[in-house]
């Protein structure tokens, strides 16, 4: 259920509503919006009376929630949600999340993250844990990894997003980086979920290379339910019979998950073409399709990189990209605010 309070609501209107919920032995969750509060109720297994909520100052009305996801959806939150490290955001401006696909060296990283933040990017990604596919594969460097990581950080000003693969990373990428990534392999490893939602900072969602846009929307509800309301989309490709690009870029699930979710979303051209020739069409295309932003891998000497070489953009190309992707991104804002259309529009 959902309780929205009226505009004029007090603190105490709301803190009392989060009271009654919890002596309920259910979960509260206060989302403050521009114009009013609404308050998520999560934790009831049946429908729930709204008689204890109605009557209390403040309440505007009580709404039942008929979609699988509750925390998520724009029913509760109508504003769209903007991420925010220091000056870094995403759900506002275009962001762009660019850097190495694993941490391989300190050399390696550093010469990367300096190409990155002379772009003006705000955001670097870096595996230091690397979900492969095969166990001989490069795992990553772990801890000595986030430690480079955070040193780039420090010299750049960068914020980190780092991939956790499971709950013992997640205590380490909270210690040393600003975002947790969990990658599309784990969209449906509900423990680590859970884990990514008592965690104090932010978390991208990759989709799953086979789930729907409500699995995807419930994953990062698993996330939200436990408190962690910090969730970025991220859209990396899906199956299909397709053999000319490493995954299909499913560009569509853009608008269609602006729609639904508060949450932005973000799209990785990198992993969903798996070739370094379609990364910049197709984040063009993401781009004007409304993304929020884009994670993309570059490296210095992708033919000796460790983990997905191909794909990697050399870094003359990761200069287009920025100008390219800034100047489609204008255009699409000044659109939306010229004809006031949608967030989807
Ligand atoms: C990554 O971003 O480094 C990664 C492994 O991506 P995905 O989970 O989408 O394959
Ligand atoms: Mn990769």
């Amino acid at each position: 259920m959902l309780i929205v309070m009226t505009s004029d609501a007090t603190e105490t209107d709301i803190w009392r509503v989060v009271e009654t919920i919890e002596s309920l032995g259910f979960k509260a969750h206060p989302m403050p919006g521009a114009n009013r509060t609404a308050i998520g109720l999560t934790g009831n297994q049946g429908a729930i009376d709204p008689a204890p909520f109605a009557e209390l100052p403040g309440v505007a009305e009580c709404v039942r929630v008929t979609k699988p996801y509750k925390l998520v959806g724009r029913d509760l939150k109508h504003d769209k949600t903007v991420i925010r490290v220091g000056e870094a955001e995403i759900g506002d401006e275009f962001a762009m999340i660019a850097g190495v696909c694993a941490v391989e060296s300190r050399e390696q990283t550093m010469s990367t993250a300096e190409v990155v933040a002379e772009m003006g990017c705000k955001w670097f990604r870096g595996g230091a844990f690397k979900p492969r596919t095969s166990p001989y594969a490069f795992q990553g460097l772990a801890e000595e990894g986030l430690k480079i990581l955070s040193d780039a950080r420090d010299k750049f000003g960068l914020r980190i997003v780092t991939e956790a693969v499971d709950e013992p990373a997640v205590d380490l990428v909270e210690k040393y980086a600003d975002v947790i990534q969990i990658g599309t392999r784990n969209m449906q490893n509900f423990s680590l979920l859970r884990r990514a939602g008592q965690a104090r900072k932010p978390v991208l969602l990759k989709r799953g290379m086979s789930s729907t846009l409500e699995e995807f929307l419930l994953a990062a509800e698993y996330i939200m339910s436990e408190g962690n309301y910090q969730v970025i989309l991220c859209e990396r490709g899906v199956r299909t019979f397709g053999n000319h690009s490493r995954f299909t870029p499913d560009l569509s699930v853009i608008p269609a998950a602006q729609r639904l979710s508060h949450l932005p979303i973000v799209f990785d051209p990198s992993h969903s073409t798996g070739n370094r020739e379609t990364v910049i069409p197709m984040a063009r295309a993401a781009v004007a399709a409304g993304a929020d932003g884009l994670l993309v891998d570059v490296h210095p000497y992708p033919e000796r990189a460790l983990c997905d070489g191909p794909q990697a953009l050399l870094f003359d190309m990761f200069r287009d990209l920025v100008a390219q992707a800034r100047a489609i991104a204008d255009v699409i804002r000044h659109q939306k605010e010229a004809y006031q259309v949608g967030a989807y529009g």
